[in-house]
């Protein structure tokens, strides 16, 4: 495929490239972004600069005030930051699109203003400690009060920046579902509502993605206006956005593979050992060449998936196997990285440090590599049985 980029998304590209320098003059640069990583701190002044700026909303439609780019153009944006270091907030955008979607207008209005101040909408509240991958085994449980208010009782755990945004978005089975196929509900919570509290887990990387903690729930009483949507609905309206957050987080670890391998591809060329730059070994040049193998790889992936989207084709086998393949590639190229750097590699300074440590990230979050096949896998069986 010709993924030549146009001369608008070229000019955008561009605007990135001047919106990174102005943040470097701010201080917004790799020193900055070291010390959230090391203080566990979520880099808020730089994600609001982001979002005002444009660039942090250009995935969100123009009827929420966002850029509205198609997928491949967003994709483009993602991978031509984070390549640099820098994060470009698709992530955060997309991640308010449910509420956007499916939220009341005093729920819209407070996530499209909130997310502009960096703190990026909310929290989102899915995993238990007793149902990850498995949805279905979930027990945080939503009962209607008999003056029509509504309490919720559970746990939920990882939850990104759960102890520091101002509301979490709350997926809780209905005590009384409406359908017994319909039995979760979305809930906008509080996260200073009477009953919530929160214990840390701390993370060994994302660290400057923010903190994470479990938030218990107990005996929470909201008013009925809290529900997002439908009632029965949540895992419908959470399903909805996660074709094109799997194809971020895709993206995601792409541009951690590649800036990665900038510096350390650089790196060979300065390097000595024996008399010789180490870029003269063959078994250096092996790294690098397999390392361009899979990049072009994963590039090609993310774009043909994202082209798909855009061109209306369904993606639901190709977005997991994309995730699948781009999580697990990028962390075989950071690894080979690392490798080429030596001990220099495994100090905490060293950029592909924290490279090898977010990666990770990768292959479990937004679903993990099993659960990519185990969706992937069955459409497959179906799709060449129809053959
Ligand atoms: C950095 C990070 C940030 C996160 N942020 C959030 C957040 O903000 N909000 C939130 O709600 N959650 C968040 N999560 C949680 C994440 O979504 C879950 O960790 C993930 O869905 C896996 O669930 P689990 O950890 O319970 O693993 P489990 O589901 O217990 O899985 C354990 C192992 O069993 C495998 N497995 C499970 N089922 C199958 C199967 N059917 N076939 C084969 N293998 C299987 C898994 O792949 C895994 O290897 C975050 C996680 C991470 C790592």
């Amino acid at each position: 495929m010709d993924w030549k980029i146009t001369e608008e998304q070229q000019l955008l590209l561009e605007s990135c490239d001047q919106f990174i320098a102005q943040m470097k003059e701010k201080g917004y640069d790799a020193e900055y972004f070291r010390d959230c990583d090391h203080k566990m701190r979520y880099p808020v002044e730089y994600m609001a600069e982001l979002m005002q700026s444009g660039i942090g909303t250009l995935g969100i439609p123009e009827e929420h005030g966002g850029g509205g780019v198609d997928a491949v153009t967003l994709m483009l944006v993602a991978e031509h930051m984070g390549r640099q270091g820098y994060d470009s907030g698709a992530s955060t955008a997309l991640s308010i699109t449910d509420m956007l979607e499916f939220g009341s207008p005093e729920q819209v209005a407070f996530v499209s203003n909130n997310i502009k101040t960096g703190k990026g909408g909310f929290s989102l509240g899915i995993t238990e400690p007793g149902a990850g991958s498995d949805n279905n085994a979930m027990t945080t449980t939503a009962t209607e009060n008999a003056d029509g208010t509504i309490t919720i009782n559970g746990t939920k755990s990882f939850i990104t920046n759960g102890d520091i945004s101002d509301y979490l978005l709350v997926v809780a089975r209905d005590a009384e579902p409406v359908d017994p196929k319909l039995w979760a509900s979305m809930w906008f919570v509080p996260v200073n509502a009477k009953g919530v509290t929160t214990s840390p887990m701390k993370k060994i990387g994302w660290k400057d993605k923010g903190n994470m903690c479990e938030v218990h729930f107990d005996n929470v009483v909201v008013d009925k206006s809290a529900l997002v949507g439908k009632r029965g609905h949540g895992f419908i309206q959470l399903m909805k956005n996660f074709e094109i957050e799997r194809l971020v987080c895709a993206v995601g670890a792409l541009a951690i593979a590649e800036h990665a391998m900038d510096y350390a591809a650089a790196y060979t060329s300065q390097r000595v050992a024996f008399g010789k730059t180490i870029g003269s070994f063959q078994l250096i040049q092996e790294m690098l060449c397999e390392n361009e193998i899979e990049i072009m790889n994963m590039r090609n992936m993310v774009l043909q998936v994202a082209s798909m989207f855009d061109n209306k084709e369904s993606i639901r086998i190709e977005v997991n196997l994309c995730k699948y393949y781009v999580a697990r590639a990028a962390c075989k190229v950071v690894d080979n990285c690392l490798q080429i750097m030596g001990g220099i590699g495994y100090i905490d300074d060293c950029p592909i440090s924290k490279d090898y440590r977010d990666v990770r990230a990768y292959r479990i979050g937004a679903g993990t590599d099993q659960i990519m096949i185990h969706i992937a896998g069955r459409l497959l069986v179906k799709k060449y049985a129809q053959k």
